[in-house]
């Protein structure tokens, strides 16, 4: 009973993912929208689409593949094999625990890296996007697993000692745990886990800088740092983020959206990403991620606790490592269903953030070019289908958002500080 509904539901999930993607195909149109006429021409707007294809068709084979390979696994008793041999070198159980887990994780990675391969070598490389060299590649997903094992196995083994010790009740403490160690994670990420990746070097003097640090002052957000990072080792694709919270706030632009961008354009896109951390939408994403976990850690306290679950995965001696490894599996729909709420809130946090940027420096059109010239440099797909929005996107269609943005007058109910960089582009 148990194991037809997590079947049909991963089934019907991926069914619909499907459909939508070929919906997504079908929505693509030839002709350029008015709004991109003078930024498109014929010839790239048909290279976007070609990318498009190419990347839906690559998201079905390897999610075919991923599904596949785990109904293969479960039906060949994986699960109950994996844990019999483990158990035969009668380790401690935590032990047991974190092997099992590092296993079924080396195994999916196994499956996943010639996909991602593929994805970096061939189809990046095809539309002019990579600059990965293999080296590159190989010292990155090295160190990814490393800082994965590290940070996995250390959660991991402080919850299956909980549960250890408290039984079903640890999944509260278990918790509690995890939203301590994500704030930590957040706040040391910028000092000590990004520079793994990325070179940071402080920007330069100059009037980007002055800019950029004039409108932080007329927002009153403080930063502690403003780097720009090598982003252009690995892809030509362009990015900034911030990092950080309180007083340890750092803004990272790719070396990549300077090269691409005045610096008009790069004030109103860190002007929008000011606007989720004045509009709040920082906190609610945190807090947010931490109900997740709660409610996620709460119906695990009932997975690893009940019989009928391990016997629809096949596993004769019930643990609580193999209770979480199957919760996993099956939290899948619940965590599906969670991300299309995530998602939503996120776009409705995108426009929100938009109106922020374009009232911050007195006018929407920096922001409408750069955000035109960030879809046209990474060959988005500018009219995708609804569905697929629904299902997958963080960010609104970018079309959306330039019409939203046009849309706004000057925001008569907010009072917002306005920012005095609003001086010529630089050349
Ligand atoms: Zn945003």
């Amino acid at each position: 009973m148990i194991a037809s509904l997590i079947v049909g539901t991963l089934v019907s999930y991926y069914l619909l993912d499907s459909l939508a993607k070929f919906l997504n195909l079908k929505s693509i149109r030839t002709e350029v929208p008015p709004e991109f006429a003078n930024i498109y021409d014929s010839d790239r707007y048909r290279r976007s689409q070609s990318y498009t294809k190419a990347n839906t068709l690559f998201d079905i084979v390897s999610q075919t593949v991923a599904l596949a390979a785990l109904f293969i696994f479960w039906c060949l008793g994986g699960f109950r094999l994996l844990d019999d041999w483990l158990r035969s070198f009668n380790l401690p159980v935590i032990w047991t625990g974190l092997l099992y887990f590092a296993i079924l994780c080396a195994l999916r990675e196994l499956l996943s890296l010639p996909f991602e391969i593929f994805h970096t070598f061939k189809i990046e490389q095809k539309f002019g996007f990579n600059r990965t060299t293999p080296k590159t590649f190989v010292f990155d997903r090295s160190k990814e697993w490393a800082l994965s094992a590290l940070v996995a196995g250390l959660v991991l083994a402080v919850i299956l000692a909980l549960f250890g010790s408290f039984g079903v009740k640890a999944w509260l403490y278990a918790w509690l745990f995890t939203a301590f160690f994500s704030l930590v994670l957040v706040y040391v990420a910028p000092t000590m886990i990004l520079p793994i990746f990325f070179k940071f070097s402080p920007l330069q003097p100059g009037p980007l800088k002055d800019k950029i640090t004039g409108l932080c002052k007329a927002q009153n957000f403080p930063i502690r740092e403003l780097s720009v990072i090598d982003g252009s080792r690995r892809s030509s694709k362009a990015n900034a983020f911030f990092a950080g919270f309180g007083a340890n706030k750092r803004i990272a632009l790719y070396d990549t959206l300077i090269a691409n961008h005045g610096s008009e354009e790069l004030v109103a896109i860190l002007a929008h990403e000011i606007g989720h951390f004045k509009r709040r939408h920082v906190l609610q994403h945190f807090l947010f991620g931490q109900l997740n976990l709660f409610l996620l850690f709460y119906f695990a306290s009932f997975c690893v606790s009940d019989p009928s679950i391990f016997e629809a995965f096949g596993v004769a001696k019930p643990s609580y490592y193999v209770g979480l490894a199957l919760f996993f599996v099956l939290m899948k729909p619940a965590a599906i269903l969670l991300g299309i709420v995530a998602n939503f809130l996120s776009r409705k946090h995108e426009f929100e953030a938009d109106k922020f940027a374009a009232n911050a420096v007195g006018t929407p059109e920096p922001l409408i070019t750069a955000l035109k010239k960030l879809s046209r440099d990474s060959l988005s797909n500018l009219t995708p289908h609804p569905l697929l929005v629904c299902l997958h996107f963080t960010h609104p269609p970018v079309l959306t958002r330039i019409r939203a943005l046009s849309a706004a007058g000057p925001d008569e109910t907010q009072s917002f500080e306005r920012c005095p960089v609003s001086t010529p582009i630089l050349p």
